[in-house]
Protein backbone atom coordinates (compact mmCIF):
# COMPACT_ATOMS: atom_id res chain seq x y z
CA UNK A 1 0.00 0.00 0.00
CA UNK A 2 1.29 3.58 -1.06
CA UNK A 3 0.05 6.43 1.09
CA UNK A 4 0.90 10.10 0.84
CA UNK A 5 1.32 11.95 3.65
CA UNK A 6 2.01 16.32 4.23
CA UNK A 7 4.95 16.89 5.80
CA UNK A 8 5.08 20.29 5.90
CA UNK A 9 2.72 23.06 5.76
CA UNK A 10 3.37 24.47 2.09
CA UNK A 11 4.42 28.25 2.42
CA UNK A 12 3.20 30.13 -0.72
CA UNK A 13 2.89 27.30 -3.37
CA UNK A 14 2.88 23.90 -2.52
CA UNK A 15 5.46 21.63 -3.72
CA UNK A 16 5.90 18.13 -4.51
CA UNK A 17 8.54 18.27 -0.64
CA UNK A 18 5.64 19.17 1.26
CA UNK A 19 4.53 15.35 0.95
CA UNK A 20 6.01 12.23 1.82
CA UNK A 21 5.48 8.89 0.31
CA UNK A 22 5.35 5.95 1.95
CA UNK A 23 5.09 2.38 1.03
CA UNK A 24 3.92 -0.52 3.38
CA UNK A 25 3.68 -4.40 2.78
CA UNK A 26 1.10 -4.79 5.24
CA UNK A 27 -2.19 -6.97 3.62
CA UNK A 28 -5.33 -5.16 5.04
CA UNK A 29 -8.23 -7.18 6.23
CA UNK A 30 -11.96 -6.33 6.94
CA UNK A 31 -12.65 -6.70 10.14
CA UNK A 32 -16.14 -6.57 11.29
CA UNK A 33 -18.33 -3.94 9.89
CA UNK A 34 -15.50 -3.04 7.55
CA UNK A 35 -14.97 -2.38 3.84
CA UNK A 36 -11.33 -2.83 2.45
CA UNK A 37 -11.10 -0.23 -0.26
CA UNK A 38 -8.75 -0.14 -3.51
CA UNK A 39 -8.75 3.87 -5.35
CA UNK A 40 -9.87 4.27 -8.24
CA UNK A 41 -9.20 8.16 -9.47
CA UNK A 42 -8.64 10.85 -6.95
CA UNK A 43 -9.93 14.46 -6.44
CA UNK A 44 -7.52 17.11 -6.24
CA UNK A 45 -8.92 20.44 -5.19
CA UNK A 46 -7.96 24.34 -4.39
CA UNK A 47 -9.59 24.21 -0.88
CA UNK A 48 -7.10 21.26 -0.27
CA UNK A 49 -4.43 24.39 0.05
CA UNK A 50 -6.70 26.38 2.65
CA UNK A 51 -6.73 22.53 5.18
CA UNK A 52 -3.21 22.41 4.53
CA UNK A 53 -2.65 25.78 6.54
CA UNK A 54 -3.61 25.50 10.13
CA UNK A 55 -5.33 28.95 9.88
CA UNK A 56 -8.82 29.05 11.59
CA UNK A 57 -11.81 27.60 8.61
CA UNK A 58 -15.06 26.07 8.34
CA UNK A 59 -12.49 22.13 8.42
CA UNK A 60 -10.30 21.02 10.62
CA UNK A 61 -6.45 21.60 8.90
CA UNK A 62 -4.97 18.73 7.67
CA UNK A 63 -2.58 17.04 10.70
CA UNK A 64 1.12 16.72 9.89
CA UNK A 65 2.12 13.08 8.91
CA UNK A 66 -1.12 12.23 8.21
CA UNK A 67 -1.93 10.82 4.88
CA UNK A 68 -3.95 13.65 2.68
CA UNK A 69 -7.68 13.08 2.33
CA UNK A 70 -10.02 14.42 -0.92
CA UNK A 71 -12.64 12.99 -2.59
CA UNK A 72 -11.89 9.51 -4.13
CA UNK A 73 -13.99 6.81 -6.10
CA UNK A 74 -12.92 3.41 -4.81
CA UNK A 75 -13.80 -0.20 -5.31
CA UNK A 76 -14.54 -2.61 -2.59
CA UNK A 77 -12.07 -5.64 -2.51
CA UNK A 78 -13.61 -7.29 0.17
CA UNK A 79 -16.80 -6.58 2.17
CA UNK A 80 -17.59 -7.33 5.90
CA UNK A 81 -20.08 -4.55 6.16
CA UNK A 82 -23.88 -5.85 5.24
CA UNK A 83 -23.99 -2.21 2.70
CA UNK A 84 -21.47 -2.80 0.64
CA UNK A 85 -20.64 -5.95 -1.58
CA UNK A 86 -17.51 -6.88 -2.96
CA UNK A 87 -17.59 -4.93 -7.05
CA UNK A 88 -19.59 -2.14 -5.83
CA UNK A 89 -17.78 1.57 -6.22
CA UNK A 90 -17.89 4.20 -3.50
CA UNK A 91 -16.75 7.89 -3.16
CA UNK A 92 -16.61 10.02 -0.59
CA UNK A 93 -13.23 11.30 1.31
CA UNK A 94 -10.70 9.47 1.31
CA UNK A 95 -6.75 9.02 2.22
CA UNK A 96 -4.53 9.46 -0.52
CA UNK A 97 -3.98 5.77 -0.46
CA UNK A 98 -3.91 3.35 -2.96
CA UNK A 99 -5.76 0.67 -0.40
CA UNK A 100 -7.62 1.41 2.75
CA UNK A 101 -10.12 0.00 5.06
CA UNK A 102 -12.76 2.11 5.77
CA UNK A 103 -16.29 1.73 8.11
CA UNK A 104 -18.47 2.79 5.13
CA UNK A 105 -19.64 5.51 7.24
CA UNK A 106 -20.19 8.82 4.40
CA UNK A 107 -19.54 6.97 2.07
CA UNK A 108 -21.86 6.51 -1.14
CA UNK A 109 -22.42 4.03 -3.70
CA UNK A 110 -22.03 5.37 -7.29
CA UNK A 111 -22.87 3.43 -10.69
CA UNK A 112 -20.73 3.20 -13.42
CA UNK A 113 -23.02 1.85 -15.48
CA UNK A 114 -24.91 5.38 -15.57
CA UNK A 115 -22.10 7.75 -15.44
CA UNK A 116 -18.25 7.31 -16.11
CA UNK A 117 -16.85 6.84 -12.03
CA UNK A 118 -14.66 9.86 -12.26
CA UNK A 119 -17.91 12.11 -12.91
CA UNK A 120 -18.67 11.47 -9.52
CA UNK A 121 -15.77 13.69 -8.27
CA UNK A 122 -16.65 16.38 -10.75
CA UNK A 123 -20.26 17.33 -12.63
CA UNK A 124 -22.00 14.48 -10.30
CA UNK A 125 -19.65 15.29 -7.12
CA UNK A 126 -18.52 18.32 -4.96
CA UNK A 127 -17.98 20.37 -7.97
CA UNK A 128 -21.49 20.29 -9.72
CA UNK A 129 -23.42 20.77 -6.61
CA UNK A 130 -21.07 24.10 -5.70
CA UNK A 131 -21.66 25.20 -9.28
CA UNK A 132 -25.75 24.05 -9.49
CA UNK A 133 -26.77 25.42 -5.59
CA UNK A 134 -24.15 28.87 -5.70
CA UNK A 135 -25.82 30.01 -8.99
CA UNK A 136 -29.51 29.39 -8.06
CA UNK A 137 -29.22 29.76 -4.63
CA UNK A 138 -27.06 33.28 -4.01
CA UNK A 139 -27.46 34.07 -7.58
CA UNK A 140 -30.98 33.97 -8.16
CA UNK A 141 -30.78 34.00 -11.77
CA UNK A 142 -33.47 35.37 -14.31
CA UNK A 143 -33.21 34.77 -17.87
CA UNK A 144 -32.07 37.49 -19.49
CA UNK A 145 -29.53 38.96 -17.03
CA UNK A 146 -25.88 38.97 -17.70
CA UNK A 147 -23.61 36.50 -15.51
CA UNK A 148 -19.69 36.64 -15.50
CA UNK A 149 -18.11 33.63 -14.09
CA UNK A 150 -14.13 33.86 -13.18
CA UNK A 151 -11.97 30.63 -13.45
CA UNK A 152 -14.84 29.30 -15.75
CA UNK A 153 -12.69 27.18 -18.04
CA UNK A 154 -12.41 24.48 -14.30
CA UNK A 155 -14.60 22.30 -12.96
CA UNK A 156 -17.13 24.44 -11.00
CA UNK A 157 -16.91 27.71 -13.50
CA UNK A 158 -17.47 25.25 -17.19
CA UNK A 159 -20.64 24.17 -14.92
CA UNK A 160 -21.85 27.35 -13.84
CA UNK A 161 -21.57 29.13 -17.38
CA UNK A 162 -23.56 26.27 -19.03
CA UNK A 163 -26.01 26.31 -16.05
CA UNK A 164 -25.83 29.77 -17.28
CA UNK A 165 -26.91 29.41 -20.34
CA UNK A 166 -29.75 26.84 -19.81
CA UNK A 167 -31.44 29.23 -17.54
CA UNK A 168 -30.86 31.86 -20.25
CA UNK A 169 -28.54 34.17 -19.25
CA UNK A 170 -25.93 35.82 -21.13
CA UNK A 171 -22.83 34.35 -20.18
CA UNK A 172 -19.22 35.97 -20.09
CA UNK A 173 -16.40 33.52 -19.00
CA UNK A 174 -12.69 34.34 -17.76
CA UNK A 175 -9.90 31.95 -18.09
CA UNK A 176 -6.21 32.11 -18.08
CA UNK A 177 -5.53 30.92 -22.13
CA UNK A 178 -6.78 31.79 -25.57
CA UNK A 179 -7.45 28.06 -25.57
CA UNK A 180 -9.34 28.15 -22.56
CA UNK A 181 -11.45 30.85 -24.03
CA UNK A 182 -12.28 29.05 -27.05
CA UNK A 183 -13.27 26.06 -25.32
CA UNK A 184 -15.63 28.13 -22.90
CA UNK A 185 -17.45 29.40 -26.60
CA UNK A 186 -17.19 26.41 -28.68
CA UNK A 187 -17.68 23.47 -25.97
CA UNK A 188 -20.04 25.10 -23.13
CA UNK A 189 -21.76 27.89 -24.99
CA UNK A 190 -20.10 30.76 -23.64
CA UNK A 191 -21.14 34.11 -25.17
CA UNK A 192 -18.16 35.63 -24.97
CA UNK A 193 -14.48 34.64 -23.13
CA UNK A 194 -11.50 36.99 -21.87
CA UNK A 195 -8.23 35.87 -21.35
CA UNK A 196 -7.29 37.49 -18.50
CA UNK A 197 -3.38 36.71 -18.87
CA UNK A 198 -3.62 39.17 -22.36
CA UNK A 199 -6.34 41.70 -21.93
CA UNK A 200 -4.80 44.64 -20.58
CA UNK A 201 -8.05 46.06 -19.71
CA UNK A 202 -10.11 43.61 -18.13
CA UNK A 203 -12.26 46.20 -16.67
CA UNK A 204 -12.98 47.37 -20.29
CA UNK A 205 -13.43 44.42 -22.25
CA UNK A 206 -16.12 43.32 -19.26
CA UNK A 207 -18.06 46.70 -20.49
CA UNK A 208 -17.66 46.23 -23.90
CA UNK A 209 -18.80 42.31 -23.58
CA UNK A 210 -21.79 43.09 -21.48
CA UNK A 211 -23.57 46.52 -22.66
CA UNK A 212 -25.93 45.92 -20.00
CA UNK A 213 -23.81 45.70 -16.83
CA UNK A 214 -23.50 42.45 -15.32
CA UNK A 215 -26.13 41.40 -13.12
CA UNK A 216 -24.64 38.08 -11.28
CA UNK A 217 -20.77 37.49 -10.78
CA UNK A 218 -19.80 33.84 -10.31
CA UNK A 219 -16.58 34.47 -8.09
CA UNK A 220 -13.91 31.82 -8.13
CA UNK A 221 -10.70 33.54 -8.39
CA UNK A 222 -10.82 36.46 -6.01
CA UNK A 223 -7.39 39.24 -6.17
CA UNK A 224 -7.87 41.64 -9.34
CA UNK A 225 -9.84 39.68 -11.85
CA UNK A 226 -13.04 40.12 -9.23
CA UNK A 227 -11.78 44.11 -9.16
CA UNK A 228 -12.41 44.44 -12.81
CA UNK A 229 -16.26 43.11 -12.62
CA UNK A 230 -17.15 44.91 -9.53
CA UNK A 231 -16.99 48.51 -11.62
CA UNK A 232 -19.56 46.76 -14.03
CA UNK A 233 -22.14 45.53 -11.82
CA UNK A 234 -25.94 46.55 -12.17
CA UNK A 235 -27.93 47.77 -9.46
CA UNK A 236 -29.21 44.78 -7.32
CA UNK A 237 -26.54 42.66 -8.77
CA UNK A 238 -25.67 39.53 -6.48
CA UNK A 239 -22.04 38.78 -6.34
CA UNK A 240 -21.32 35.30 -5.41
CA UNK A 241 -18.13 34.51 -3.39
CA UNK A 242 -17.44 30.70 -4.39
CA UNK A 243 -13.25 30.82 -3.95
CA UNK A 244 -10.60 32.97 -4.31
CA UNK A 245 -7.65 30.47 -5.94
CA UNK A 246 -5.86 34.15 -6.94
CA UNK A 247 -4.88 34.53 -3.18
CA UNK A 248 -4.62 30.88 -1.56
CA UNK A 249 -1.08 30.49 -1.62
CA UNK A 250 0.01 34.26 -0.48
CA UNK A 251 1.97 34.60 2.47
CA UNK A 252 1.06 38.68 2.83
CA UNK A 253 -2.25 40.04 2.93
CA UNK A 254 -3.72 41.08 -0.77
CA UNK A 255 -4.07 44.56 -1.52
CA UNK A 256 -7.66 45.21 -2.80
CA UNK A 257 -9.91 47.59 -3.94
CA UNK A 258 -12.46 48.54 -1.52
CA UNK A 259 -15.93 46.53 -2.38
CA UNK A 260 -18.15 48.86 0.23
CA UNK A 261 -18.66 51.57 -2.07
CA UNK A 262 -19.69 49.53 -5.12
CA UNK A 263 -22.04 47.36 -2.88
CA UNK A 264 -24.05 50.35 -1.28
CA UNK A 265 -24.25 52.61 -4.57
CA UNK A 266 -25.63 49.21 -6.62
CA UNK A 267 -27.56 47.92 -3.13
CA UNK A 268 -25.54 44.38 -4.37
CA UNK A 269 -25.60 41.61 -2.53
CA UNK A 270 -22.40 39.92 -1.85
CA UNK A 271 -22.49 36.23 -0.19
CA UNK A 272 -19.95 33.61 -0.05
CA UNK A 273 -20.98 30.21 0.45
CA UNK A 274 -19.67 26.10 1.36
CA UNK A 275 -21.19 23.93 -0.73
CA UNK A 276 -22.11 21.68 2.49
CA UNK A 277 -24.51 24.80 3.57
CA UNK A 278 -27.26 23.36 0.64
CA UNK A 279 -27.20 19.53 1.58
CA UNK A 280 -30.71 19.84 1.46
CA UNK A 281 -30.84 20.85 -2.25
CA UNK A 282 -28.31 18.01 -3.08
CA UNK A 283 -31.19 15.87 -4.36
CA UNK A 284 -32.81 18.47 -6.56
CA UNK A 285 -29.44 19.33 -7.82
CA UNK A 286 -28.22 16.06 -8.65
CA UNK A 287 -31.26 15.02 -10.22
CA UNK A 288 -31.09 18.36 -12.55
CA UNK A 289 -27.46 17.87 -13.27
CA UNK A 290 -27.68 14.11 -14.70
CA UNK A 291 -30.83 14.96 -16.46
CA UNK A 292 -29.01 18.14 -18.39
CA UNK A 293 -26.21 15.84 -18.86
CA UNK A 294 -28.62 13.12 -20.43
CA UNK A 295 -30.04 15.54 -22.57
CA UNK A 296 -27.15 16.86 -23.88
CA UNK A 297 -28.19 20.01 -22.45
CA UNK A 298 -24.34 20.30 -19.88
CA UNK A 299 -21.23 18.55 -21.00
CA UNK A 300 -17.86 18.29 -18.80
CA UNK A 301 -14.48 17.90 -19.71
CA UNK A 302 -11.14 16.37 -17.66
CA UNK A 303 -8.20 16.46 -17.36
CA UNK A 304 -6.99 13.15 -16.14
CA UNK A 305 -3.58 12.33 -14.90
CA UNK A 306 -2.01 9.17 -14.75
CA UNK A 307 -0.63 7.48 -11.26
CA UNK A 308 -0.79 7.80 -7.59
CA UNK A 309 2.47 9.24 -7.18
CA UNK A 310 1.46 12.13 -9.61
CA UNK A 311 -1.40 13.56 -7.14
CA UNK A 312 0.71 15.93 -5.69
CA UNK A 313 1.72 17.43 -9.03
CA UNK A 314 -2.01 17.11 -10.18
CA UNK A 315 -2.84 18.84 -6.91
CA UNK A 316 0.09 22.11 -7.87
CA UNK A 317 -1.11 22.10 -11.63
CA UNK A 318 -4.55 23.58 -10.49
CA UNK A 319 -2.48 26.88 -9.68
CA UNK A 320 -0.71 26.69 -12.73
CA UNK A 321 -3.76 26.36 -14.79
CA UNK A 322 -3.28 23.07 -15.92
CA UNK A 323 -6.70 21.70 -15.96
CA UNK A 324 -9.10 22.30 -18.18
CA UNK A 325 -12.37 21.21 -16.61
CA UNK A 326 -11.81 19.24 -13.43
CA UNK A 327 -8.43 17.74 -12.29
CA UNK A 328 -8.44 14.17 -11.85
CA UNK A 329 -5.97 11.49 -10.83
CA UNK A 330 -6.51 8.09 -12.24
CA UNK A 331 -4.84 5.02 -9.99
P1 LIG B 1 -10.57 24.63 -11.08
O1 LIG B 1 -10.90 23.43 -11.86
O2 LIG B 1 -11.20 25.93 -11.49
O3 LIG B 1 -8.99 24.76 -11.07
C1 LIG B 1 -8.34 25.90 -10.66
C2 LIG B 1 -8.19 26.93 -11.81
O4 LIG B 1 -7.97 28.20 -11.22
C3 LIG B 1 -7.00 26.70 -12.70
O5 LIG B 1 -7.25 25.82 -13.75
C4 LIG B 1 -6.64 28.11 -13.19
O6 LIG B 1 -7.22 28.35 -14.47
C5 LIG B 1 -7.31 29.03 -12.15
N1 LIG B 1 -6.28 29.81 -11.46
C6 LIG B 1 -5.18 29.35 -10.82
N2 LIG B 1 -4.48 30.38 -10.32
C7 LIG B 1 -5.14 31.52 -10.65
C8 LIG B 1 -4.92 32.92 -10.42
N3 LIG B 1 -3.85 33.36 -9.74
N4 LIG B 1 -5.81 33.79 -10.92
C9 LIG B 1 -6.89 33.37 -11.61
N5 LIG B 1 -7.17 32.07 -11.86
C10 LIG B 1 -6.30 31.16 -11.38
O7 LIG B 1 -10.91 24.38 -9.56
P2 LIG B 1 -12.37 24.14 -8.95
O8 LIG B 1 -13.38 24.33 -10.01
O9 LIG B 1 -12.34 22.90 -8.19
O10 LIG B 1 -12.49 25.34 -7.92
C11 LIG B 1 -12.73 26.68 -8.38
C12 LIG B 1 -12.88 27.60 -7.18
O11 LIG B 1 -14.03 27.23 -6.45
C13 LIG B 1 -11.72 27.55 -6.21
O12 LIG B 1 -11.47 28.85 -5.73
C14 LIG B 1 -12.23 26.65 -5.11
O13 LIG B 1 -11.60 26.90 -3.89
C15 LIG B 1 -13.69 27.03 -5.09
N6 LIG B 1 -14.58 26.00 -4.56
C16 LIG B 1 -15.43 26.37 -3.56
C17 LIG B 1 -16.34 25.50 -3.06
C18 LIG B 1 -17.28 25.99 -2.03
O14 LIG B 1 -17.99 25.17 -1.43
N7 LIG B 1 -17.33 27.28 -1.77
C19 LIG B 1 -16.40 24.10 -3.51
C20 LIG B 1 -15.51 23.81 -4.63
C21 LIG B 1 -14.62 24.74 -5.11
P3 LIG B 1 -6.69 29.55 -15.44
O15 LIG B 1 -5.89 28.89 -16.51
O16 LIG B 1 -7.97 30.15 -15.93
O17 LIG B 1 -5.87 30.48 -14.61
Amino acid sequence: TKSILLKNRPQGKPSVSDFEFITEDKNLEPSSGEILLETQFVSVDPYLRGRMSDAKSYVAPLELNKPVQSGVVAKVIASKNENFKEGDYVSGLLNWKTSQLSSGEGLLKVDGAKAPLSAYLGILGMTGLTAYCGLTEIGKPVAGETLVVSGAAGAVGSVVGQIGKILGLHVIGIAGTDEKVDMLKSKFGFDAGINYKTTEDINAEISKLAPYGVDIYFDNVGGPISDAVLFNINRFARIIICGAISVYNNTEIPKSISVQPFLVKNSALMQGFIVSNYAEKFPEAMKELSTWLSEGKLTYTETVVNGFDNIPDAFIGLFEGKNKGKMIVEI
